[in-house]
């Protein structure tokens, strides 16, 4: 079965051919150059983007995995949530390939393709495709999965195959300090002493599995405030990169273990951009390793948003007879997983 599948959710461009678990192509272009100066993703600047950048990246992607438009079983998009006019633009394109082809399509939630990305995993053989779907990933099964991106955070119990329940979550943004804030402050805060200022750690000690980084944000806006040198002095900055850092690592790592281990899994994910942080991959490793938790990290290229995983999700969807919507079907932006 060969697949076709399109994201354009947020602010990646993106197009991948999956066929049998393998990714023949997944062809990304992003939009962070663009949005910088606006210091945050302007969702009409978005649709505009992807607008003009959908085809070539459909073209490319068809192109590497040696597959003519023709020959495709199916077609797969992100259904939601997103930005409404930048889910549109990828949306309604794959349905008018489907339509075209007289093919199903499967409108996919962006979250729970996100669930699995810790599986498409890199091979090691040089003959072997680069990217295919673990050919074991049923057997860590339940499992605990992070999701933690710019935009939202949410702990999820995977069940069993396309079967999942939403722990708890959050749709706060973890930091709006820059756009992009995530991999500035993994830089910065390499070189900076975690232990330098200290931020609270908000429901860390709540019972739930819900995360708020609101709080969090208001004590650095008030401790920048009070403190405005620190922004002048590279170390200081470097410090209080990694104190925060550390605040909310903390947080993302116990909360995930402390789930883990009342849910009774052997097994905990991570993945979505923020899962890119050097620290918060170190101390999950770490973490785990100390709890004896089998870890699965997104490969960083898959962490950040990718059509891979919405059509590796597609062919599961499909292998498993799950009921497709019709061609008349429309955007979910505010679609949660449950
Ligand atoms: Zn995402």
């Amino acid at each position: 079965m060969t697949l076709l599948a399109l994201e354009t959710s947020c602010d990646e461009t993106s197009a991948a051919v999956v066929r049998d678990g393998v990714v023949l192509a997944n062809v990304v272009s992003s939009q962070i150059q663009l949005h910088a100066e606006y210091g945050g993703v302007v969702p009409e600047l978005a649709a505009r983007e992807h607008l003009k950048n959908l085809l070539p990246v459909t073209r490319a992607a068809l192109r590497e995995a040696g597959v003519d438009a023709a020959s495709l079983d199916a077609v797969a998009a992100t259904q939601g949530p997103g930005l409404a006019i930048a889910l549109l633009v990828g949306f309604k394109a794959a349905q008018a390939v489907a339509f075209a082809l007289e093919k199903p399509f499967i409108g996919i939630n962006h979250h729970e393709a996100h669930l699995y990305s810790p599986w498409i995993q890199a091979q090691t053989a040089a003959a072997a495709p680069p990217l295919r779907l673990a050919a074991d990933f049923q057997q860590f099964q339940p499992n605990v999965s992070l999701i933690v991106s710019g935009g939202h955070t949410l702990l999820v119990l995977v069940e069993s195959e396309l079967h999942h329940r939403v722990l708890g979550g959050t749709i706060d943004k973890l930091m709006s300090l820059a756009y992009p804030a995530g991999p500035i402050i993994d830089r910065l805060a390499a070189r900076g002493n975690p232990a330098a200022y200290d931020f609270p750690r908000p429901l860390l000690h709540d019972a739930n599995d819900d995360f708020s980084f609101s709080g969090l944000k208001t004590s650095v806006r008030y401790f920048i405030r009070d403190h405005p040198s620190v922004l002048a002095d590279p170390q200081a900055l470097r410090d209080l990169c990694a104190s925060i850092q550390a605040a909310i690592v903390e947080v993302l790592v116990k909360k995930t273990i402390r789930a883990a281990k009342r849910e009774g899994v052997r097994c905990v994910t991570a993945s979505g951009g923020v899962t890119c942080n050097r620290k918060l991959r170190q101390e999950l490793e770490r973490a785990c390793q100390q709890q004896g938790f089998e870890l699965r990290l997104a490969e960083k290229n898959l962490c950040t948003d990718n059509a891979a995983m919405i059509g590796i999700l597609a062919e599961r969807k499909l292998l498993a007879h799950a009921p497709l919507p019709s061609l008349a079907e429309e955007v979910q932006p505010g679609w949660a997983l449950t």
